[in-house]
């Protein structure tokens, strides 16, 4: 079984590109070109380097002693949340940033939720001194202003977004109106492993480099280059793509991804879409979506601002149903109490995402001699108020 996108752009039923007429051009140039150009020399050398002293990698993979004995089994955590910016979202940002420089694109634009994709593509768009343009849910934009004000003092120009509910979907919609307008200057940073074909792919290849890394970090650590077990949370999908990609085939290797239940995923405030979704089309790609009977996207929901997505990147739909990969929901209590633990036993605030993934423990017994990686896909800074106020 092949995991990986075939040439017509789909991971088994799901993904494509359900783009209307007007952004044909534009994204089939994307996908005439990316895998040429992150395959050069010169892009792959930029890149290394960008990684290496930008964004501070190798990441560190952490034997999480203390956290190991609390549940009996032995867990190493990949440190995402060291990069620059705090969290896994720099890597593809740097990736689509040197892309669209190569394409002679001058003006960036970028859609963002918890502000996390906007930060990190206003942070490469300073570094290349390219125009950027962020669109944010109004609502968003209010309840997240560090983020906002770290985009602004960057040099980006933030867009409230006052259509619909004012959240993140509605300010894809107006990214995607306003790259309709501007086709031969602007370059759409997507953060995430959804939209249209090439995106999750492109997505996937520049956060594969997690797998890279956990590959040669485990063989120098245990002597064997894999673990029995790689957990990552999942809103989009980028993070747990990434850490998932070179393990994808090798079936020694059980993959769980965690979405968000928000308050249950028995309520209407969840954000569990492989648990509740159903085939749709969002964004331009084939997945599980979250909709109503009348096939109305609904409204996702999840105390982690990253993870109230009400669709899910089109390679977890179909590891999902060729059971590669296994999903559960964790809800925000449970991610709460799994960031508490994690500060108190190793010294480590994790961003309200990536708590989710931690609370795989309270679900799931592992046995003593598992050996396990989970990605820590971000630091908790930006949720301190709701980490406290809990
Ligand atoms: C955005 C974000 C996520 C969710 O996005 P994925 O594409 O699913 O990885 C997870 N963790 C953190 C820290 C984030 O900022």
């Amino acid at each position: 079984m092949d995991y990986n996108v075939n040439d017509k752009g789909f991971y088994g039923e799901f993904g494509g590109a359900y783009i209307p007429e007007i952004l044909y051009s534009n994204v089939e140039n994307l996908r005439k070109n990316y895998l040429r150009i992150i395959d050069e020399d010169d892009f792959k050398a930029e890149f290394d380097v960008l990684m290496r002293d930008y964004v501070g990698r190798p990441s560190p993979l952490y034997f999480a002693k203390r956290l190991s004995d609390k549940h009996g089994t032995r867990i190493y955590l990949k440190r995402e949340d060291l990069n620059h910016t705090g969290a896994h979202k720099i890597n593809n940002a740097i990736g689509q940033i040197l892309l669209a420089q190569r394409m002679g694109k001058t003006r960036i634009i970028a859609e963002t939720g918890a502000g996390q994709h906007g930060l990190a593509t206003a942070t490469v768009c300073a570094l290349k001194g390219m125009k950027c343009i962020v669109y944010m849910g109004e609502t968003d934009v209010a309840r997240q202003q560090p983020n906002v004000q770290k985009m602004k003092m960057l040099g980006a120009e933030v867009r409230p977004v006052l259509s619909g509910n004012k959240t993140l979907k509605d300010a894809t919609n107006e990214a995607i109106r306003d790259w309709c307008c501007n086709p031969s200057d602007t370059h759409y940073i997507i953060g995430s492993t959804v939209g249209p074909h090439p995106y999750p792919d492109m997505v996937t290849r520049f956060q594969s480099i997690i797998s890279e890394e956990i590959k040669s970090q485990l063989a120098g650590k245990e002597g064997r280059d894999y673990p029995d077990y790689l957990i990552a949370c999942v809103g989009g999908g980028s993070n747990a793509a990434g850490s998932f990609y070179h393990y994808l085939d090798d079936t020694r290797v059980k993959l769980i991804g965690i979405e968000a239940a928000g308050m249950g995923i028995d309520t209407d405030k969840t954000a569990a879409t492989i648990h509740l979704g159903k085939r749709g089309i969002i964004h331009g790609s084939r997945t599980f979506v979250m909709q109503d009977d009348d096939g109305q996207i609904t409204e996702p929901y999840s105390v982690s601002a990253g993870l109230d997505y009400p669709g899910i990147g089109p390679i977890h739909a179909n590891l999902f149903v060729t059971r590669r990969a296994e999903y559960l929901a964790v809800t925000d209590d449970e991610a709460l109490n799994a960031a508490l633990e994690l500060t108190r036993l190793e010294g480590i605030i994790p961003a309200l995402e990536s708590s989710h993934a931690l609370a795989v423990f309270g679900q799931k017994k592992f046995r003593p001699d598992d050996l396990i990686v989970l990605t820590l896909s971000g630091r908790g800074d930006k949720d301190m108020e709701t980490l406290l106020g809990s």
